[in-house]
């Protein structure tokens, strides 16, 4: 890894507040960071969007329903092949605007990832996918840029891959099924970056859609477009700013009480259990048990209510469901945190008459982001009055940032 001087972007910290530039914006910001690193301009440039999940969470792990959309906020790389005599066997370099770091590899089967967890892998892991395919490239430079902020849930990792996944494809132009670009985005996370991350993330990168959201069935890896073409409402998303490390093995306990109960019931996975089945058996299970699989199959349920409401353009109906998961994810599946809590309360506490229909933990949970489903005429107030209350709070300085459904990863014209 070499370290260069500082070259961030000067708008990359002003899109963490408001709404982010616009992909023509960053794709000449990310123009000129090529040039200036390489030396040459760009032939290609690429986008792969960020994604929250309106609803369904702890669920995907479970053959369960998740409802994402892609957002507003992108990973952005520009690349051209390499100007000087290119070295032999190929290699690649790119250059993250974010971290201010060059990183260097081979392009060939057989580039191993490096030991530490550095961002360079979840490229590695990408373009080892593709030389697995029998996909290589010649020697390229490439410059990233970002505006999805990086840790906070909204898959900066998964964006990041899908953006590498495009750029390869720009450049050998050798096209991938959408779907096998997906799957192989999610090996090099599992692979390379040693994340066991369900498939949602790099889904709603590479097929996220303007006005629409995605129920994601897990079990089938089938999606359905749900409508969401309504001017009328937007999402707004507020990053709490903190990240608790509670409890490292939080996450895998939780997947080994939800498999502990489906074993109870005698089913696969809690996809196919009910409350009822779940209720029958309530004397067999050990309380968290009982609780983390409660959550579950009610969210299940809930998902695919919420999809329904949403076609049907019933956004309190939508916004119900979407406290309801909170609640169940604070009560019952114990993942949520005061600060997250907060931001809920807040949000409850403008309610339908302020513009808030709903609002609810989106991701792992113990940190990360709130979402919220709020009137369009209203979301900047909304936002406000949110980061001000939570500030004044907490003490704590969030973030905050309306998008509408966004579309899935592309190349841009240069
Ligand atoms: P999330 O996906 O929720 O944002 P992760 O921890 O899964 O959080 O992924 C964050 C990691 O992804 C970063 O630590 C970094 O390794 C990589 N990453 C994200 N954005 C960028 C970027 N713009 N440049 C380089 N690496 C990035
Ligand atoms: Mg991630």
């Amino acid at each position: 890894m070499i370290h260069t001087s500082p070259s961030r972007p000067p708008d990359a910290d002003a899109v963490a507040g408001g709404p982010g530039p616009s992909v023509t914006q960053l794709q000449a910001t990310v123009a000129e960071a090529f040039s200036k690193r390489f030396g040459q301009p760009a032939r290609w440039f690429v986008a792969a969007p960020g994604r929250v999940n309106l609803i369904g969470e702890h669920t995907d792990y479970n053959d369960g329903f998740v409802l994402p959309m892609a957002i507003e906020r992108y990973v952005v790389m520009a690349a051209a092949l390499r100007a000087e005599v290119p070295p032999a066997p190929p290699t690649a370099r790119f250059y993250s605007a974010e971290f201010d770091e060059m990183t260097e590899f081979g392009l060939e089967q057989g580039s191993r990832p490096s030991a530490s967890t550095s961002w360079s892998n979840y490229v590695q892991g990408v373009v080892a996918g593709f030389a697995a395919e029998a996909i290589v490239p010649p020697s390229f430079d490439a410059a990233v840029l970002s505006t999805v902020p990086v840790g906070g849930g909204l898959s900066s990792s998964a964006a990041l891959e899908v953006a590498t996944a495009t750029l390869l494809e720009a450049v050998t132009g050798h096209q991938l099924p959408a779907n096998r670009k997906a799957l192989l985005c999610q090996k090099a996370e599992h692979e390379y970056a040693g994340v066991p991350c369900g498939i949602m993330d790099q889904f709603s990168s590479v097929f996220g859609r303007e006005n629409a959201l995605m129920l994601l069935d897990c079990r089938s890896q089938e999606m359905e477009y749900v409508p969401l073409a309504s001017e009328e409402v937007t999402v707004l998303i507020t990053n709490s700013n903190v990240s608790h490390q509670l409890d490292d093995g939080a996450y895998a306990q939780r997947r080994a009480q939800c498999h502990t109960a489906a074993a109870a019931l005698r089913v696969g996975s809690l996809r196919e259990a009910t409350l009822q089945q779940l209720n029958a058996q309530r004397s067999q299970l050990e309380e968290h048990c009982y609780r983390r699989a409660r959550h579950v199959i009610a969210e299940i349920a809930r998902t695919t209510q919420a999809a329904a409401a949403i076609a049907a353009q019933d956004w309190k109906t939508t916004g119900q469901l979407m406290y309801e998961s909170h609640a169940s994810l604070r009560d019952d599946f114990e993942v949520s945190c005061p600060e997250l809590d907060i931001l809920v309360e807040l949000a409850q506490e403008i309610g339908v008459e302020g513009g808030v229909y709903g609002s609810r933990m989106t991701g792992g949970g113990f940190g990360g982001c709130t979402v919220s489903l709020t009137r369009t005429a209203d979301v900047e107030d909304i936002r406000q009055a949110l980061l001000a209350r939570y500030e004044a709070r907490t003490g704590i300085r969030p973030h905050g940032f309306a998008s509408r459904p966004a579309r899935g990863a592309f190349v841009m014209q240069p």
